[in-house]
């Protein structure tokens, strides 16, 4: 049987998503819930996928079920497509299953020839909207199908506006409009080679192909990159009946959100423009007029819109983003779908759904987009270092952003590869911007509302946003704006406030973000549910202050190395590694020994009981050396003393001793502590002292010691008995009961993973680090891997995700089940977690959960993403069920305790 490839809208309905796109199954939702659509029918994702099985070809049973379709429509209307006398128009719009607003094309006003634009003409009594809609067409129809330069029709356009003295569109009459068609037709001859297409079969065919092509743009595909859309979804297509904004003074079309998209408040929001259509609100060609002037033009629309939005957002339990037109004086909804939102907003919607009956707090958890979180947890600008305020524009996205002037996309994105910071500034943005958009620090336009293109992306991106800031000329062609008569040109510093709109010269410090009280209510809820414990890498007393603040339930991670690269630390470290003597050694290490006990201290005190996993110093030696060249440098310098020549060459000739083919998988974790055990021994000397110090305070501690890089028993094994004699010596036996310590171990070599049951014999606890463990089970070096191939493959979709980012299931992942596994045969109460940057990532901590791992520890500031998404993986897949056992002594939800405000 041939499977049914289009749908009217009376035939689908808003769960059938997948086959219909986004817009066509809320199109045809709400025409069944009785809300004004104008008719039309899909096509479905399964028939763009078979036309591109086909090598891009409508077969002709698409195209028979299409024209039936067409033909069902005609009926409906009571118009013809095609026929001069009542001449039917439609719409052909994509529509992918994801919402990608603005990646795909859209061609409006269909059906418009040299013979039904006169029947339009005197069936309207309306010439100029006539013409109008034709050259529309034209600008569209040769754009997204021919791929004709928009700019050669904008260019006769404004040619045209200028000879007639006319300042906006609407000023210019039918004579005009005929004139500029007949200008739009020699564009299409010249630049395509081919004429504008008066069989209107023609038009609709190759607008459907264009649609379906433009699945595989540049942008969309950037998009769907960004976003994780899979490729292979397609996208449907949806043709509508149309109806005109444009048709004089009684018609307009807008965009409302239900709610405040960026800061979420409970009020209708949106814009809308008196006579214009369809794509001129979105596009930011106008700056439109907010919503509330609305109530005073057209009081009864005004009524009819709130309503329905208000039941659509009842309808769909979220808030919506609404395209609506105005045809003399009726109102039609021609999409909805979910609103884009801000962190903030999203936060504060889910929020107040619940208190207003509409969410329980499981749905308003798995409304949070995790990732967002980073953008709330964004820096504002410091107050008081404003002084030169260049202008004032719409606050679109918030956060701020230092970076330096750049007029076009391509310069963004060069210039950030050249480690520079930089703003985009253009007169408005288009889809084809996006890659600028994504790599600029925030964006900056002079032309577009609160839903214009640069507005709907940069908030989906969080990124900072200033739109529609009038007063500023942008000149992106001569790589400069004016303020005035005060020029900025490529290259200059500005600030930008995307909360209040503000853009400001130079660079403004920026300051810390904090938690809004509805981050602080979601987290509760995330922590009542989530059984995932959420600890922090921390790797001193203000990070761990930081990690506490953010709710971390311990320190799954403290890098020991790092304590030793500040100034005043560095010279003992290196007079330490380049010492001749076992005694020149463990004096320079009496020296560090405070240092790194005033940090444990420090940690211990704002830990306050809760465990602290502390890695022993993990990386090669010499990467505490300075580099040779800088050495030979400095022994070519004049003036040198002997004395200093022969350090300097001491050092050289260590340097090189210690220089490995290989550092990654040289002389460097476990293996250091092996070869130079009194480096090792001075660090737990250090901890235990610490820890005795702090109890002797009164505090509790729970120090846990992390062996890094092993991959056989006996290293751990070896180890482990060096860390139970110092823990013995420092404390005595007494001290040994009120320290309840652990020793465990980082699970990041492959052969440690398949050897667990023999390691965990040594091990109170497992530590995936899944950096290393990423690196050697793909036998990559992720400096290399991410400097060289890793984009290539992820482009070419070798790798669906950069493994360093997102866990590896397949690979990685099955060496940590395996381990987990394998360690609680042995061990049921084995503790288990992962430590690398996976941590913070939302997929992979789904995964975390559902292998049963006790813990995830990442960055302080991701601390809040983690325990949302923790409760997410709950929510989604239930309890991880006996594999988990929780241990006694911990305090089990320490997010309680998160300090407020
Ligand atoms: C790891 O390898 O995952 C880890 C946490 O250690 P580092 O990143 O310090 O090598
Ligand atoms: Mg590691």
């Amino acid at each position: 049987m041939i499977p049914k490839q289009v749908f009217s809208f009376r035939e689908g309905n808003g769960r059938m998503k997948p086959l219909l796109g986004g817009k066509g199954a809320n199109l045809a939702e709400m025409a069944r819930i009785g809300l004004p659509v104008p008719p039309g029918f899909t096509i479905t994702t399964e028939a763009c996928l078979h036309y591109f099985e086909q090598g891009n070809f409508i077969s002709d049973d698409l195209s028979r079920q299409i024209f039936e379709a067409l033909q069902r429509l005609e009926k409906e209307k009571g118009q013809r497509y095609g026929d001069p006398a009542r001449p039917l128009l439609v719409s052909v719009r994509s529509g992918s299953v994801t919402s990608m607003p603005g990646m795909m094309d859209t061609i409006l006003n269909l059906g418009l020839n040299d013979e039904t634009v006169e029947g339009l003409a005197s069936l309207t009594n309306n010439p100029r909207f006539a013409y109008d809609c034709y050259r529309r067409l034209m600008q569209m129809f040769g754009n997204v199908v021919l791929d004709i330069d928009s700019r050669h029709f904008e260019h006769l356009l404004h040619q045209l506006k200028k000879e007639l003295g006319a300042k906006h569109d609407q000023d210019i009459t039918a004579d005009g409009w005929i004139r500029l068609i007949s200008d739009y037709k020699q564009v299409f001859i010249l630049k395509s080679g081919r004429p504008f297409p008066q069989d209107v079969t023609e038009q609709l065919k190759l607008a459907v192909e264009a649609v379906f092509k433009s699945w595989h743009n540049p942008r969309a595909k950037v998009y769907r990159k960004i976003n994780n859309i899979p490729d292979s979804q397609g996208t449907a297509v949806n043709i509508q009946s149309m109806v005109f904004g444009n048709m004089g003074d009684d018609s307009g079309t807008g965009v409302v959100f239900t709610r405040n998209p960026s800061t979420g408040e409970n009020t209708f929001f949106g814009e809308y423009l008196i006579n214009a259509q369809g794509e001129d609100v979105v596009a930011g060609v106008r700056t439109p007029l907010t919503i509330d002037a609305l109530k005073t033009d057209m009081p009864e629309i005004y009524d009819q819109l709130f309503q329905a939005a208000k039941r659509l957002e009842r309808h769909y339990k979220d808030m919506q983003d609404i395209e609506f037109t105005v045809e003399a004086n009726k109102l039609y909804l021609l999409q909805t779908r979910s609103g884009k939102r801000t962190a903030q907003a999203s936060l504060k919607i889910a929020v107040q759904m619940v208190y207003e009956g509409l969410l329980s707090k499981r749905e308003a958890l798995l409304r949070i987009e995790p990732s967002h979180l980073d953008q709330l947890l964004h820096r504002g600008i410091e107050e008081s270092a404003v002084n030169d305020l260049l202008a004032t524009g719409l606050p679109a996205s918030p956060g701020a952003a230092v970076g330096q002037l750049v007029f076009d996309a391509d310069t963004a994105v060069q210039w950030t590869n050249a480690g520079k910071a930089v703003i985009l500034a253009r007169p408005e943005t288009t889809p084809e911007d996006i890659h600028g958009v994504l790599s600029a620090e925030g964006v900056l336009t002079s032309r577009g509302g609160m839903t214009s293109h640069a507005a709907v992306v940069a908030r989906g991106m969080g990124k900072p946003c200033v739109c529609g800031c009038e007063e500023i000329l942008i000149q992106a062609e001569e790589k400069m704006m004016t303020i005035g008569s005060r020029v900025l040109e490529e290259g200059e510093w500005i600030t930008l406030d995307g909360a209040s709109g503000r853009v400001i010269s130079g660079s403004i410090p920026l300051r810390e973000a904090e938690m809004t009280a509805e981050l602080l209510e979601m987290l509760e809820w995330a922590d009542e549910i989530r059984t995932l414990r959420v600890y922090a890498n921390a790797d001193n007393p203000q990070d761990a202050k930081i990690a506490r603040k953010m709710g971390a339930q311990g320190i799954g991670l403290c890098r020991t190395e790092h304590m030793f690269f500040s100034p005043s630390r560095l010279p003992v470290m290196q007079r330490m590694i380049l010492a001749d003597t076992a005694e020149e050694r463990r004096e320079a290490l009496q020296k560090l020994l405070p240092m790194q006990q005033s940090d444990f201290e420090g940690m211990f005190r704002e830990m306050d009981g809760l465990p602290v996993t502390i890695r022993l110093l993990d990386p090669p030696l010499h990467e505490f050396l300075p580099n040779i060249a800088e050495l030979q440098q400095r022994l070519n310098e004049q003036g040198i003393m002997e004395e200093e020549q022969s350090e300097i060459r001491k050092l050289i000739r260590t340097v090189r001793c210690l220089h490995e083919t290989n550092p990654m998988l040289g002389q460097r974790g476990c293996r250091l502590g092996i070869v130079y055990p009194e480096i090792y021994d001075m660090q737990i000397e250090a901890i235990f002292k610490a820890a005795s110090r702090c109890i002797n305070e009164g505090s509790a501690v729970m120090p846990e010691i992390m062996i890094p890089l092993v991959g056989h028993e006996n290293e751990l094994k070896i180890l482990r008995n060096l860390v139970d004699f110092v823990a013995e010596q420092v404390l005595g036996k007494e001290g040994m009961r009120t320290c309840p310590y652990k020793v465990g171990t980082m699970i990041e070599v492959p052969r440690a993973a398949l050897t667990a049951k023999q390691i965990v014999a040594h091990a109170d606890f497992f530590s995936f680090g899944t950096n290393d463990l990423t690196q050697l089970t793909f036998g990559y070096s992720r400096d290399d891997a991410e400097g060289k191939f890793l984009t290539h493959y992820t482009d070419l979709k070798v790798l669906p995700q950069n493994p360093f980012q997102v866990l590896d299931e397949d690979g990685v992942g099955q060496l940590i089940e395996l381990a987990a596994t394998a360690g609680r045969s042995v061990k049921p109460a084995l503790k288990t977690g992962i430590c690398g940057e996976h941590g913070g990532d939302k997929q992979s901590i789904a995964f975390c959960h559902r292998t049963g791992l006790d813990y995830v520890s990442c960055s302080p500031y991701r601390i809040p993403l983690a325990r949302i998404a923790a409760a997410q993986a709950f929510i989604e897949h239930g309890s991880a069920g006996d594999k988990r056992q929780t241990e006694s002594g911990e305090k089990a939800l320490v997010g309680f305790a998160i300090e407020r405000g």
